[in-house]
Parts: structure tokens; sequence; C-alpha cells
């Protein structure tokens, strides 16, 4: 049996510069560009991961964005500049051949419109298990257990990088996005549920068993609410989307969405400035913890959550307080490509 190509990868062709000094540290701004010079000296990093590398700086690259109610399709140019894109519906009640068969015929037809080399990269929900090299974890449950990565690969008739949704949106972020220029990069998903993902120097940090950045799913509560995951007191369960609709619920007594929750917080209703003072030190909580394992140059916030304003100034100031370290100073930014990043990601890690 082939052994299935392991979805980290190496993008060469990508030029960053060196972060700036500690105590120099700057946020990039201005228009994404993707830089696809030829570099020279690729350094070998003592990072564990595999590495797979693009063969051609030159080439068009697709990406997938495969979701449970939706599949997107883009072709980049080998500057990085999109040149076409397209949506189609997962129809996921239709069942895993058939999502195959979309995906294939969608990835041929975007192939058919490049005309000539091509890498293909695709961003799922869930993980592809190092043990089995079947999906795992995906909220696509159809495709969990299923070899998804071969049955691509057979239905498009060439080799794919695949990866978790979350590392692309951080890999789009480090390369295209607010991350640019940035040797360590936390991508941080904070949408329905809480996801991440680690980028450093150009790479996707996987891990071991493909877990690498899955901060959702550290408990900051051991007594806290029980978590899909069987643990309690997840980090999703307070400060995803749909964790803090939950926990509203449960403490305010409104079933509200999240919009809807935040509209009450800046009314200044008592009740959920109290409810929000707790979510601002619960994300103080997860991302301090954060911090003091990776120390990233800097965490990109994504997912709908994201877009709430007060995360970085009051949601951050919690994090100063419980940061090891005598001042916080990692940024903590709001993503740039925004939702794109996912299909945008998925072509970056393509291969
Ligand atoms: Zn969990």
């Amino acid at each position: 049996m082939r052994a299935y190509s392991r979805p980290s990868v190496f993008i060469r062709g990508i030029s960053r510069p060196r972060p700036p000094p500690p105590g120099e540290r700057t946020e990039v701004k201005g228009p994404a560009h993707i830089d696809c010079s030829i570099p020279r000296d690729n350094p070998v990093h003592a990072v564990k991961m595999a590495t797979v590398t693009v063969k051609e700086p030159s080439m068009h690259r697709i990406g997938i964005d495969f979701g449970g109610t939706k599949i997107e399709g883009i072709v980049l140019d080998a500057q990085g500049r999109e040149q076409t894109r397209k949506r189609i519906p997962t129809e996921q009640a239709q069942g895993y051949e058939s999502i195959v068969t979309r995906i294939g015929a969608l990835c041929q037809e975007l192939a058919a419109q490049v005309g000539g080399p091509h890498t293909i990269g695709v961003g799922i929900p869930g993980a592809i298990s190092l043990k089995t090299g079947c999906v795992k974890g995906s909220n696509t449950v159809c495709t969990i257990g299923r070899p998804l990565q071969q049955d691509l690969e057979r239905a498009i008739g060439k080799p794919i990088g695949i990866m978790n949704d979350a590392n692309c949106f951080a890999m789009a972020e480090a390369i295209l996005g607010a991350g640019r220029g940035k040797q360590l990069v936390f991508g941080v998903i904070m949408g329905t549920g809480c996801g991440g993902g680690i980028v450093f120097d150009g790479k996707v940090l996987n891990g071991l068993q493909s877990i690498a950045g899955e901060w959702g799913h550290m408990s900051i509560n051991p007594a806290g609410p029980l978590c899909y995951c069987k643990s309690r007191g997840c980090v999703e369960t307070y400060i995803s989307g749909g964790g803090l609709q939950q926990r509203y619920a449960e403490q305010v007594g409104t079933q509200l969405t999240f919009m809807d929750i935040v509209a009450r917080y800046r009314a200044g209703d008592p009740a959920t400035a109290a409810f929000m003072q707790q979510f601002f030190e619960h994300f103080g909580r997860a991302v301090a913890n954060l911090i003091a394992v990776l120390d990233p140059d800097i965490i990109v916030l994504g997912g709908g959550v994201s877009n709430f304003d007060e995360l970085y100034t009051s949601g951050v100031a919690e994090v100063a307080k419980r940061i090891f370290s005598d001042s916080l100073e990692t940024p903590i930014v709001k993503h740039q490509i925004g939702d794109s990043a996912g299909v945008i990601g998925a072509a970056l890690i393509g291969v």
C-alpha cells in the first residue's frame, strides 16, 4: 500500500523576510501578495514534520475547501492571484461516494481551465489519521473512517495535499494575510467550534498525531461543561460561537445568537456584561496558555467570533493579566483574508 503523503507542506518558492529582532516586532500591513521567486537555500528545520516540495514555482495552484454544506474551488496563479473560483453544494445526504465524485469533477474542471501544470490541495473538516490514513474528527460524518485522500487521488488522477481546514486558514494568513513576514504564526478559528493551526517558516506543523494547534480542546476547567470530545471545560465549550451561545443560555436564561448577545452587551445589559467578562477571562486564560507553550510571533484570529472587536481590547487585556512574562508582546490580530482563507490555504498546501 502506498504510504499516503503526510499532510504537511513545505511551500518552495515563497521567499519570506526574516522576523525582526526582539524589541522591533512590527505588524506587516498592506495588500496581500505572494512572492513566488525561487528560493535557493530552503533550510531544513528540526521540526517533526514531513515536507512536500512544490516542483515548479511557476505552477498554478488549485485549492478545494470542503465543508458540510459547500465545496469551494479556487485557482491561484504563480503569483498567488485568484484566477477562478467556483462553489458547489456538498450534498452530504448523497453520501461519501457522491462527495468524492463532486470534488473530483470540480478539480478536473478547474484543471482544464488551467490547461497546464498545477498543484492541488484540499482542506477538510477533521484530519487524516496517521494510523489508518482515514478521516477522523470531521463534522461531515460520512467521511469519518474513509480513505478520503486515496479516493480523491484516484478520482482526480494525481497526488493531492490534504489538510485540516484550520491549518489551511493558518497557512493562508501566514503566507498572504495578517501573519506575513512572521516566522511562527498561530492561526485560531473561533467559529462554531475552536480550531487552530501552527505555521513555522512557511510550513504547517502537523504534529505526531495531526493534532498540533488543536487548542479548542485544552481544558481550562476540569469541572466545566462536558465537551463532545469527552473532556470537560474545553476552551471550545466557552469561547467558540457555539459554546458561547450555549453558556449564555444556561447562565442568563435566554437562547440568543452570538450577534444578539453582542448587541445586548453593547447596549449595557448588566447580565450580559457579567457574562461577557467571563468570556474575556476564558479567552485570556486560553490564549495565555497557548502563548506559554508556543510563544508565537503573532496570533491571527478567524471565524465569526473573531469579528467581535472588543476581543482585541477587553479580551487581550485578560491575556496580558495571565501571561507568563513581564509584558504581553504577542500581537493578537484579526484575520486579513477572512472567509477565503480556507480555500486559499488549501491551494497553498497543494502538491
Ligand atoms: Zn473538547
